[in-house]
């Protein structure tokens, strides 16, 4: 992002701007009573000060809306400015879904997701339901709250480093969770392979794989992401409308790799996939 046009924002060590001049000397004739010989002494002044400020204000929105090559063509390009996405350990931020927004996905009201999303996904379920496969969800929408409890209060049980944390969580405010779009889904069959890589076995993964994208659900973290977070085959989102797809798809932001080669893969597991294997409280702080 490159933040030098920043409205408002002059550089530190500019002239002084309007907020640098003391607020007694912006009061005009509403000043606190003077002696009347000075009055117009001092709205002289003030007068002269506004002019300055105003004339130097103007040149400085001139200036920072011209462009940087005309403003100063040898400068580096916003050298101050963090490359940073809003990322924290290797996750986006996300902002939680109105609960106005969200709808159950199943009979128990239980899980939710947002109406677009929950509705394709009931579809998603019903189709693969006629061809025998259980898809069964494990999490769906997160408040942040929720999320926080998640990540800071487990991650005090399991004495994990943020690093390790963040590697089977994200901190809340930046779970895919919170925008109501992803899902966690598992084979109901299998439940031992509920949260864990083994799940990539099972016929609801491989039914997902060759079916999802029809009801607008794609994998959020294939193998050797770009992302840089560990394998997930089992969270899904919902990218079926403009919003899911603005949510993901922003300018700037580094997309899931493709997930064509699937099924090629012979490294050895990476110590998070167990980590994420512990116990079915994974069910709640996956992704
Ligand atoms: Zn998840």
């Amino acid at each position: 992002m490159n933040n030098t046009g920043l409205p408002g924002k002059p550089p530190k060590n500019s002239s002084p701007s309007f907020d640098d001049i003391p607020v007694a000397e912006r009061e005009t004739v509403e000043a606190p009573p003077k002696p009347r010989r000075n009055l117009v002494g001092l709205i002289g002044g003030v007068g002269a000060i506004a002019l300055a400020v105003g004339g130097f204000s103007a040149y400085q929105v001139y200036r920072s809306s011209q462009p940087p090559i005309a403003a100063s063509p040898s400068a580096p390009a916003s050298p101050s400015a963090s490359p940073t996405d809003g990322r924290l350990l290797n996750h986006y931020p996300y902002e939680e879904a109105p609960q106005s927004e969200l709808e159950p996905i199943g009979d128990d009201g239980d899980m939710k997701l947002r109406s677009s999303a929950a509705k394709a996904y009931r579809e998603m379920v019903t189709a693969a339901a006629a061809e025998e496969v259980v898809l069964v969800p494990l999490s769906a929408f997160r408040s942040v709250a929720q999320q926080e409890d998640i990540y800071f209060g487990v991650r005090a049980e399991r004495n994990q480093s943020l690093e390790q944390r963040a590697e089977v969580s994200a901190p809340p405010g930046h779970s895919e969770h919170h925008t109501g779009y992803a899902i966690d889904i598992g084979d109901g069959n299998t439940p031992a392979t509920h949260l864990s890589p083994t799940f990539e076995e099972t016929a609801a993964y491989q039914w997902l794989q060759a079916n999802a994208a029809r009801f607008s659900f794609e994998l959020s973290f294939p193998k050797d992401n770009q992302q840089g977070v560990s394998y997930e085959p089992w969270h899904w989102r919902f990218v079926g409308d403009q919003q899911s797809l603005e949510t993901f798809y922003k300018t700037g932001r580094e997309q899931p790799a493709a997930n064509a080669e699937q099924g090629n893969e012979s490294r050895p597991p990476s110590p998070t996939r167990s980590a994420s294997q512990e116990n079915l409280q994974d069910a709640s702080e996956a992704r």
